[in-house]
């Protein structure tokens, strides 16, 4: 969890401040944000006691958000007291469920706004120092926040919401009814997106959304409803291959991994996340053809167990994940694995964690995301209180489940040892500056020593010499690409 999106720098201007909790979708919204801000004149601060305005953008689906929330509010207040003139705002997911409670708990907060009143971010903090504290969330939107400026923290790598909301019913899971319905970002306008970004220098996008496979299927839903008629803007919103082939209800999603893996100048197409229910044959074979798509695939198991499964509404059963992933083993050459699991749901057994165990085990991942159930107010999963397991037994389970995915993490890095690999540089390590830092095209992290300082979003060639569980190191053989973007992108309305 923790801050994800902070940026710094200030100067005589009013200054701006946005600390994110949660996930990816979370720090994009933050960069949208922070570029709304910029736009409107205000600088970045260097630290959020320095800001005039300090954006806590939150998130309901990790653990304890709304104590760190809460506990963040009550430093704030006394800072509120010092200089009134700061605002406050708190967005995101939790403002979004949890709006009236903000106010009620945190009465010094100047604005409060949800998920789908990102686009008003400045405007609510203007109308809040003419007229004292807003509140505005919006129940859903059909309007996606595309069209606004975006300041990146990363300037060689880019996020790319394609889709925001989602459509499952997943027990344990609050997006849908805080992020809304799936709606997708029309076909052009992303490609457009992505070339806008190669020509600042992005040369790697991760595409973005709760369940990326799904991209499209409302978009082709409704023009497929325009009774046959073809809408002049069907190539602008499904892409040219939907409108020139079966012009059936579909995703898209494989054709949209090509088409962004062709635009120049993108080296490194990565995605996350898809379901594993909709991985379709499509979009396994354009991961599989277009060179730029990495190979690295993040797919949730959440449970190796059918009962759990099905309690908990995925759609899946264990051996269907297992058929998922061995065809996409089958189809991408030296594919890497990641995936997110959740150890305790209400109910699960000693023999359901067993088959989740052995699902791990034969599944071979290279990392996981692990969590221990913990009940999100709102949820089904949440209701079934008398169903939880004890807190001992789910760590114990924890542990027995780390052991497992650790020892298939280590043996996919030590695979690698002798190897040369492309790494993307991220900068100096946080341990030793002299060491490099990046990442290769399976995600894997390397830390490599180098004979000369190479710039973040330099590609180069690094020989594998050691692996542990969680990284691999090395020393630079060669820089096959130097960095392209410039130092700092202004920000513009788009
Ligand atoms: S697919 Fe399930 S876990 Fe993922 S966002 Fe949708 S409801 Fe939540």
């Amino acid at each position: 969890m923790a801050a994800g999106t902070e940026f710094g720098h200030g100067d005589g201007r009013r200054s701006y401040f946005v600390r994110t909790y949660g996930c990816q979708m979370n720090e994009h919204d933050s960069e949208r944000i922070a570029g709304l801000l910029e736009a409107d004149d205000l600088v970045a601060a260097p630290t959020m006691a320095d800001a005039d305005v300090i954006v806590l953008n939150t998130c309901c689906i990790r653990e304890n958000a709304d104590n760190k929330l809460y506990g963040q509010l009550g430093h704030l207040k006394r800072l509120k007291e010092e200089r009134p003139e700061v605002q406050i705002a708190v967005a995101g997911c939790l403002a979004q469920k949890d709006q009236d409670l903000v106010r009620q708990r945190a009465p010094h907060v100047d604005v409060v706004f949800g998920t789908h009143n990102v686009a008003r971010a400045a405007d609510l903090l203007t109308e809040a120092r003419v007229s004292g504290p807003v509140t505005e969330i919006l129940a859903e939107s059909d309007e996606f926040p595309s069209a606004l400026p975006v300041r990146r923290d990363a300037q060689h790598a880019a996020w790319v919401t394609i889709q925001i909301g989602c459509d499952n019913t997943c027990a344990f899971c609050i997006v849908p009814s805080v992020r809304g319905r799936e709606i997708s970002r029309p076909f052009g306008e992303l490609i457009d997106e992505v070339h806008r970004l190669a020509a600042d220098g992005v040369s790697e996008v991760t595409l973005l959304g709760q369940n990326v496979n799904s991209y499209g299927r409302d978009i082709t839903l409704a023009l497929r409803g325009a009774n046959g008629h073809v809408p002049a803007d069907a190539v602008w919103r499904a892409g040219g291959a939907w409108a020139s082939g079966r012009r059936t209800a579909r995703p898209l999603f494989g054709a949209l991994l090509r088409a962004v893996g062709e635009v120049e100048g993108i080296e490194r197409v990565r995605f996350t996340s898809p379901h594993p229910k909709d991985l379709r044959a499509d979009v396994i074979s354009a991961m599989a053809e277009t060179p730029a798509v990495c190979e690295h695939l993040h797919l949730p198991l959440q449970s190796g167990s059918d009962a759990v499964l099905r309690a908990m509404h995925r759609g899946y059963t264990a051996q269907r994940f297992l058929d998922r992933l061995g065809a996409a083993r089958a189809a991408v050459d030296d594919l890497a694995v990641s995936t997110d699991i959740i150890v305790g749901f209400p109910d699960e057994s000693e023999r359901d964690f067993a088959e989740t165990l052995e699902v791990v085990a034969a599944a071979r991942f290279d990392s996981a995301f692990t969590f221990v159930f913990s009940p999100r107010p709102g949820t089904e999963a949440a209701e079934l209180a008398d169903r939880f397991v004890a807190p001992a037994v789910a760590t114990e389970r924890m542990e027995r489940l780390r052991t497992v995915i650790e020892r298939s993490a280590r043996l996919g890095n030590e695979s690698r040892i002798g190897r040369i690999e492309e790494v993307l540089v991220e900068g100096p390590s946080k341990r030793d500056p002299a060491i490099l830092t990046g990442r290769t095209r399976q995600n894997r992290l390397v830390h490599f020593s180098a004979s000369e300082p190479l710039r973040t979003g330099t590609y180069a060639r690094v020989r594998v010499r050691e692996a542990a569980t969680f990284h691999l190191s090395g020393e630079l053989v060669e820089v096959t690409a130097p960095a392209r973007h410039r130092t700092r992108i202004p920000v513009a309305a788009r």
